[in-house]
């Protein structure tokens, strides 16, 4: 019912408008009311107005959006994994009281500010810091790449304290704060990037998340999210092998729709194998997770596989459309560009090898 309801809304809602969001390089942020609506924003929190479905459910969810753009589900999978998430996890009551409902009703954005411009890959080299003066703390710094940073009404922001790390909810109308869009990105045109600037921003104590301490706050938010991209970038993939049996079965050459042969339909049928993998490695994933059991390493050979898949298959679909396989008319150049960031943010590729060539060797090569 869950994916029904997702795959109808993208479907009837969303798919008129992102073209002309991807050409125009705009989120289309109209349709956050009817995504709230439906219960996407923080679904698997249970209580404070959200819905509380499981593990699965939100991959579905997170499935059925990316088939429409990745940055439809960026938009929910920050809003719900990387702010949602730590403050129902690691915030005070009243935060919870304050932030869950309004994000879960849309009326609230959310960014989450972990990377900076010298590196996301080494987060512990983090230059954004706090210092506690009188009861409040002072922060000072940049974020860089941060998904919904221009539009949010508050930044999930992580900064380095003489204790470690520490979250801070950062509000937009905070002295000191600024976000500044990053324009003119030929990958994930339908969502806003931005950089975020603290200039002595005052931050009250009560806005510091009091229950994490340490880079395992920001990285276990990151474990959350990564587990909804593996579903995500399964339903870029789906789009893109639809669109290609569709074209080779209409695209007559040779005197023969393009279906006829035979490697064309190895190559579709590899698609479909490749999927169907990612499928099931994300939906055991799903069963550990509500089990309690997923392991950060397991999400990272999902997430590995998962990525590398969808754009493959972006990438070959884009071929079997020859010269139209270019064109804005088509959805597999949109999906291929907006998976090339998607297999670089939320720990490229290469950081994803490094998380298991560590697990396998037990030696730390990063
Ligand atoms: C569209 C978009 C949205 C984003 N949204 C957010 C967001 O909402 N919040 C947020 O905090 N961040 C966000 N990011 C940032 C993203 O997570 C980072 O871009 C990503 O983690 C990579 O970091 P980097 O860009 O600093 O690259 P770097 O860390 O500088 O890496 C550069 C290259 O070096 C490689 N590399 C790094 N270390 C090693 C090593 N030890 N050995 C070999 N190779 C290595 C990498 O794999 C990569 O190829 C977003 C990025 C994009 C593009």
């Amino acid at each position: 019912m869950v994916q029904d309801s997702v795959r109808r809304f993208v479907d009837e809602q969303f798919m008129p408008l992102i073209r002309d969001a991807f050409e125009q390089h705009y989120f289309p942020r109209n349709l956050v009311a009817g995504v709230a609506e439906l219960g996407l924003l923080g679904s698997s929190i249970e209580g404070y107005d959200c819905a509380g479905l499981n593990s699965i459910c939100y991959g579905l969810i997170c499935q059925e959006l990316e088939r429409g753009d990745s940055g439809l589900r960026s938009f929910v999978s920050v809003q719900s994994s990387l702010v949602m998430y730590p403050i129902h996890a690691y915030g005070s009551e009243a935060q919870k009281e304050r932030w869950l409902p309004a994000m879960a009703r849309g009326e609230a954005i959310g960014c989450f500010g972990l990377t900076e411009s010298h590196g996301d890959s080494d987060p512990g080299n983090m230059k954004t810091h706090a210092v506690k003066k009188g009861g409040d703390w002072v922060l000072n710094g940049s974020k860089m790449w941060i998904t919904n940073g221009p539009i949010a009404d508050a930044a999930v922001v992580w900064a380095a304290t003489d204790e470690g790390v520490r979250g801070f909810i950062v509000e937009k109308d905070m002295p000191g704060f600024t976000a500044q869009e990053i324009e003119n990105k030929f990958s994930l045109r339908a969502s806003v990037t931005g950089a975020l600037f603290f200039d002595d921003v005052r931050v009250p104590e009560e806005n510091v998340l009091p229950g994490v301490v340490g880079l395992k706050g920001p990285l276990s938010c990151l474990t959350q999210a990564r587990y909804g991209i593996t579903w995500g970038v399964i339903g870029a993939a789906q789009a893109c092998l639809a669109e290609a049996l569709s074209y080779a079965e209409d695209r007559v050459l040779f005197d023969r729709p393009l279906t006829h042969n035979q490697s064309i339909q190895q190559r579709l049928a590899d698609m479909s194998r490749r999927i169907t993998a990612a499928q099931m490695l994300s939906w055991r994933l799903g069963q550990l997770k509500d089990a309690g059991e997923m392991q950060p390493t397991q999400v990272s050979i999902a997430k590995w596989n998962n990525c590398r898949m969808a754009l493959d298959i972006a990438r070959d679909a884009r071929d079997i459309l020859g010269g139209a396989g270019i064109s804005a008319e088509y959805v597999a150049i949109r999906h291929m560009l907006n998976l090339e960031s998607v297999i670089t943010y939320e720990g490229t590729e290469t950081v994803h090898q490094l998380v298991v060539g560590k697990e396998l060797t037990g030696v730390n090569a990063f």
